[in-house]
């Protein structure tokens, strides 16, 4: 498995949604591969934090107004 194979696997292997074979190929890729791991990393964490993030009623409202900010920064900078 090479990083771009890996990279298109990644979502899936976070989501725990491959087959027992593909997550062993994914794992071994990460084993040695420090980029592909620290990309790996960055998605669990992200999940983890959304997940968290929506067991909280007032979240979802809190996140969208966050995400509707973001563009509006960009354009006075
Ligand atoms: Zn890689």
């Amino acid at each position: 498995m090479n990083c771009n194979e890996c990279g298109d696997q990644l979502n899936a292997y976070v989501d725990r949604e491959l087959t027992a074979g593909e997550l062993g190929e994914v794992q071994r890729h990460l084993d040695d591969c420090p980029p592909c791991l620290q990309v790996f990393e960055l998605q669990a964490g992200l999940k983890r934090l959304v997940r968290k993030e929506c067991c909280q009623d007032e979240a979802p409202a809190r996140l969208r107004a966050w995400v509707r900010k973001l563009p509006a920064e960009e354009r006075r900078a």
